[in-house]
């Protein structure tokens, strides 16, 4: 018998402790959060659009969240419009951008490492002819270099969209110089900001950027709740036409209970993100160092000087990522291979790939992905479990039987 069965799968060890380190697919909503949503939730059930006073009360709290929203950035309220996640956030600002009334050129600047949220999209546009794409590659740490964006640039271009931190790797890019060469030439620059936020401290009046996305789930706020920062004077074409909320930009009743989560979450990050990002970054060093020491053949993948405080992703070579995946799951320990959008898939990180690993290398991935909550002793716990699992694997080399992974 070699590989991990569904028998196997379906045969649960009591597990000892849970230990969730895919904070960089979603997190837990905080306490704090969930008691500001509930009022929401029951009593204040009014349309935030209706002039009478259940109406005003929802009105007042998707006001307040906006402001803390904007607060956490350094934008001005006005400046920040809700959607339902990043990737409404990511689609809204460059098909936004592409379609808004005064502008006819052609050219779209994007990386190979984005978010499907924005590469997907970016290829559908270019399909329909509406864009002439072009994609920048990165090099073997996950960095996008500036000058190679410029070279891409011409007097035709409509819009540069390159990622702030990313999701797989957690390379931050230098988005700075990319947003002062978009500025130069006045091209708009866009920016998924969704795993940067609450992670780095971001001052949209310092940083050159004109778009922003932002994702409530990703910060222990709830899910189904995003924001798009859209500077003062960009002009955009709404994606979603009718009662003209959020001033015309992005039409359909608020969700006012989401919004006031977010803006809850926003608000507690601004007096701690500090704190927070270095309590994470020292247990990320304290999780490398014990991993690169107990299983010598596993490498970083990605910049190790420019990378968000809470992601580590690890090669091990020779094994298949999702069987490492389940295997540390059967011990209770949450991890992800690459994205975790793209978990339904069996191809190798898109990220990876474009880094210039091997197809066998960027299989063999995991991303560990630190929250406020981990504890020493959790990640202490997911580092003794490694030899042990990578010997066990080793010893069955049959790959994870596509048909028994859990749906
Ligand atoms: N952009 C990045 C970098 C992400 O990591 C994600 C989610 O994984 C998204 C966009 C999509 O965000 P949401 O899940 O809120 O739609």
């Amino acid at each position: 018998m070699t590989g991990i069965t569904s028998v196997e799968m379906s045969r649960e060890k009591p597990r000892r402790q849970e230990i969730y380190l895919d904070h960089s697919a979603t997190t837990p909503l905080r306490p704090e959060v969930l008691e500001a949503m509930l009022p929401y939730l029951r009593e204040h059930h009014g349309n935030a659009g209706s002039l009478h006073r259940f109406g005003r009360e929802c009105r007042h709290a998707v006001e307040t969240a906006r402001e803390q929203v904007a607060a956490l950035i350094n934008a001005e309220p006005c400046e920040i419009l809700f959607t339902s996640g990043g990737t409404e956030s990511d689609n809204l600002a460059i098909r936004g951008i592409v379609e808004a009334g005064d502008r006819t050129a052609k050219r779209l600047v994007t990386t190979a490492m984005e978010h499907h949220a924005v590469l997907h999209l970016c290829e559908s546009l270019a399909r329909a002819n509406r864009v002439d794409l072009q994609v920048a590659g990165v090099d073997r740490e996950g960095l996008v270099d500036p000058d190679a964006v410029e070279e891409l640039l011409d007097d035709d271009t409509v819009l540069v969209s390159v990622m702030h931190a990313n999701n797989e790797t957690g390379v931050v890019q230098p988005i700075e110089r990319v947003g002062t060469l978009c500025q130069k030439r006045g091209v708009p620059f866009h920016s998924d900001t969704v795993q940067s936020v609450g992670k780095l401290p971001i001052d949209v009046r310092k940083l050159p950027l004109d778009l922003a996305a932002i994702s409530g789930h990703k910060l222990h706020g709830p899910k189904g709740i995003g924001a798009l920062f859209v500077r003062s004077g960009t002009s955009l074409e709404p994606q979603a036409l009718g009662g003209a909320q959020e001033r015309g930009r992005r039409s359909g009743t608020e969700n006012v209970a989401g919004i006031v989560g977010l803006g809850r979450v926003c608000e507690l990050l601004r007096g701690e993100l500090q704190d927070v990002s270095k309590r994470m970054a020292g247990l990320r060093d304290r999780l490398q160092e014990g991993v690169l020491a107990a299983v010598p053949d596993a490498a970083i993948n990605g910049s190790t000087a420019h990378r968000l405080p809470n992601i580590l992703n690890l090669a091990f070579e020779s094994l298949d990522g999702e069987r490492v995946m389940f295997a540390l799951d059967q011990e209770g320990v949450a991890v992800s291979t690459g994205s975790a959008c793209t978990a339904g898939s069996l191809d190798p990180s898109h990220v990876l790939l474009a880094m210039g690993q091997s197809h066998e290398r960027a299989s063999s991935a995991i991303r560990f992905s630190l929250g406020r909550d981990n504890t020493g002793e959790e990640i202490d716990r997911a580092i003794s479990l490694l030899p042990g699992l990578m010997e066990q694997l080793r010893e069955k080399p049959d790959g994870f039987l596509a048909e028994d992974r859990p749906v």
